[in-house]
């Protein structure tokens, strides 16, 4: 069976880049039916927190990836556990002493000044420096300053990364690395095989900045006997210069997309879409359907560019098609969070006002910053009141006529207020453009808008009648 997982080391909040890792690992395994992991890296003490575990694990599980196995917001799932490395501390140790044992590692007790040493040589004889240590082929005792070294073998490591294809290795260049400080103390490339191993991890999905650390994990991975693994590497997600993707092109943590509104099924199509396509210019996905078409075969190798106007499309999109019940659950909560006094409206007139909001916001947090002037009415420049070349006397003569026409409606008719003013326009004679565009810059205060007969039924028939009569007042005093 195949199964994937995730190891995050909780040293910060959930990253976008560490999204997009779990997201195709999660991918890949559940296209075959496999198993997907999520196990908590936590061997440097000093800089995890429990803050970050949580963090990590509940942006994960919003967007749906939820584990098969590890560590989950229902406690720990599977039987291959503990999940996280910090209790897994007796696991390692005999797999330390079975490798110093066989003479695959050694307790090396070189000081920082000899190594220093070898690295002054190496240069003055123009050579590169790939440490094989004096204390290589010696079993010793060790002493407090001692650590653990791995003995590269002399050998070519060659392993078929699936997305990159064939990558080899040649261990001359590859000095003898530290696998750990002392019996209790692994470190990464040592600890991550151990896991793979006992969790049964059949594929590593990492980002390509892992790929200097597989053949380490190679090497060790067979000195202690193990399965195979099969390996894929994804391009890096990269700023639209191209450059790393840094806090200058959009945020980088989940959090912040969850906070600023984004959906978690926008997140999942775009992260997608973000070095993977099927082979068209399909836009939309759900999870389900991206799980049925995903293949490693269709992730390109080079960087993805992360794209925001990408995602805000995507997650307006989504936005639309939320059930009315949520568009309003989170247009009421987001108008609250924006500062916007929810509680001078009617539930009806709120829910209009949420309405209209959907259709134009990319994320909840922009809510209201468009249609500000529906909560009040803003100052604006009287000289926009003129349709094409209208002069004030015209322009007041148009507004008073739809001030009249308001008056003599009733509240119950603002629902088919489009069809009433466009017959009156034309029983009357008037022009509509002459008749529609003051009236909608007089309810808005602004050259684009919604159209004027959403306005007012918004806004009701006494408000809508001020706001013309105030355009009115404006223009006289403009004379
Ligand atoms: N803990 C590592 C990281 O957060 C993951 C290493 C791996 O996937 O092998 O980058």
């Amino acid at each position: 069976m195949i199964k994937t997982r995730i190891a995050p080391s909780p040293t910060g909040n959930l990253h976008i880049g560490t999204t997009r890792t779990a997201l195709f690992n999660y991918l890949y395994a559940k296209n075959q039916q496999g198993k997907f992991v999520i196990r908590i890296e936590d061997t440097d003490i000093a800089r995890s927190t429990k803050e970050s575990e949580q963090d990590i694990i509940e942006g994960l599980e919003w967007l749906g990836l939820i584990p098969d196995e590890g560590v989950s917001l229902r406690g720990e799932l599977g039987d291959l556990g503990p999940y996280r490395q910090s209790q897994r501390a007796d696991t390692y140790r005999p797999y330390l002493e079975q490798l110093l044992a066989t003479g695959d590692a050694y307790w090396c007790n070189l000081t920082d000044s000899e190594l220093e040493e070898l690295k002054t040589k190496a240069e003055q004889e123009q050579r590169q420096f790939v440490l094989r240590s004096p204390y290589r082929e010696q079993k010793q005792e060790p002493t407090p300053q001692s650590v653990i070294r791995f003995k590269v073998p002399d050998t070519k490591v060659i392993f078929e990364d699936k997305i990159k294809g064939k990558i080899e290795f040649d261990t001359s260049l590859l000095g003898d690395f530290v696998i750990a400080k002392n019996l209790d103390y692994p470190l990464y490339n040592f600890v991550v095989v151990v896991d793979d191993e006992l969790m049964e991890i059949t594929h590593i999905i990492r980002g390509d900045d892992h790929i200097a650390n597989t053949p380490k994990q190679i090497l060790i991975n067979k000195a202690l006997g193990f399965k195979n693994k099969q390996f894929a590497h994804l391009p890096l997600i990269l700023a639209p210069d191209k450059s790393k993707m840094s806090k200058r092109f959009g945020a980088t943590s989940i959090k912040e997309y969850r906070e600023q509104g984004y959906l978690p099924e926008a997140m999942i199509n775009f992260l997608a879409l973000l070095g993977w396509n099927e082979g068209n210019d399909r836009e939309y996905y759900t999870l389900g359907e991206i799980i049925a078409k995903f293949s490693l075969k269709r992730v390109q190798k080079s960087g993805a560019i992360f794209n925001i106007q990408k995602l805000d499309s995507i997650n307006s999109h989504y936005i639309k098609q939320l059930s009315q019940e949520k568009q309003l659950e989170f247009g009421r909560e987001y108008l609250v969070k924006n500062g916007f006094d929810i509680n001078q409206w009617t539930a009806n007139q709120l829910n209009q006002i949420i309405k209209l909001e959907i259709q134009r916001i990319k994320k909840f947090s922009d809510i209201g910053r468009e249609l500000d002037f529906l909560w009040q009415q803003p100052e604006y420049n009287p000289e926009i009141l003129a349709y094409k070349a209208m002069n004030n006397p015209q322009i007041i003569a148009s507004l008073e006529w739809s001030q009249k026409l308001l008056y003599n409606i009733k509240d119950n008719d603002l629902e088919n207020i489009e069809q009433l003013i466009k017959t009156a326009i034309q029983e009357d004679s008037q022009q509509m453009g002459e008749i529609l565009w003051p009236l909608r810059v007089a309810l808005s205060g602004k050259e684009k808008s919604p159209s004027p007969f959403e306005i007012i039924a918004i806004l009701g028939k006494d408000e809508s009648i001020r706001r013309l009569q105030s355009a009115i007042s404006l223009i006289s005093l403009d004379k």
